[in-house]
């Protein structure tokens, strides 16, 4: 489903992502774990379209996400192709990017509405499906600033949910929440895992969570993967000194594995 081919990141001289290559199947849960730097939210971003590649080729269901072929030649992806590619996936941030002078119904509805894909009364009305399914429908008219974070954070899945995406990434959704919040997020995230057939990707320092939610846990450092495997195996004998590290301090700084 999705496929990073040999792809490089780099800013200037810097090199954020080193010849990463890895693929995700269908419907697969996938947690990304690693320090701050390591290239996590950039692997997400370019999936979402946010970041180009510097080398390398992206694929989602064998289309290629960086280049597109027009009349025979292969060529950098025009914006129109981003678009298209964009459309399959959702994204959810960790300071949730709300849009803060629309209501969360609106903010839900927005996508549909702009892309085309619905009829404004349509787009509000399966906007309203998600609130409720977030369990946040009473909340439809009120704006970002009168919500608290979980419910903020719950109006942004619903957002990312709007278009029907096959991909749904997660990027450190609870950090920036209040720890009794937490877990109202991790619910709802819990029940899209469970009850749909989306292939998901979560950037997360909730070593608990991720050991439930994941089928496979892959280890970044410095833009690389240093090991990968099911979470059971990776927090309780994980086998390289570096990822024994990083899960003792991610241990010390309260997280629970
Ligand atoms: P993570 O999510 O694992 O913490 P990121 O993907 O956010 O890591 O960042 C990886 C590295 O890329 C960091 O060192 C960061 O400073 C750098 N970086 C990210 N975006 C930019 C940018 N726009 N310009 C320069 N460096 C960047
Ligand atoms: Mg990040």
């Amino acid at each position: 489903m999705i496929e990073f081919k040999e792809v490089e990141k780099r800013y200037g001289h810097f090199s954020v992502l080193d010849r990463l290559s890895f693929s995700v199947k269908p419907g697969e849960h996938l947690a990304l774990i690693g320090p701050s730097g390591s290239g996590k939210t950039t692997i997400l971003r370019i999936l979402m379209t946010l970041e180009s590649v510097t080398a390398g080729n992206v694929l989602i269901n064998g289309v290629s996400l960086n280049r597109e072929t027009r009349s025979g030649v292969e060529v950098e992806a025009s914006e129109a192709h981003l678009r298209r590619m964009r459309a399959e996936i959702g994204m959810v941030f960790q300071h949730f990017n709300l849009f803060p002078h629309k209501t969360a119904l609106q903010n839900v509805a927005l996508a549909p509405v702009l892309t085309g894909r619905l009829s404004k009364n349509d787009a509000k009305e399966r906007a309203l499906q998600l609130l409720e399914k977030v369990g946040i429908s009473e909340k439809a008219n009120e704006y970002p600033a009168r919500l608290s974070g979980g419910q903020k954070q719950r109006v942004a899945i619903a957002r990312a949910l709007a278009l029907q995406p096959k991909i749904l990434l997660l990027d450190e959704i609870t950090s920036a929440l209040d720890p009794e919040l937490v877990e109202e997020v991790l619910n709802v995230i819990t029940d899209l895992r469970n009850e749909t057939d989306m292939t998901m990707l979560l950037v997360t320092h909730e070593m608990g969570f991720a050991k439930d939610f994941a089928e496979r846990v892959l280890f970044f450092e410095r833009g690389k993967i240093v090991e990968e495997g099911p979470p059971g195996e990776m927090f309780h004998s994980p086998h390289h000194e570096r990822t024994k590290s990083f899960l003792r301090k991610v241990i010390a700084a309260g997280h629970r594995v």
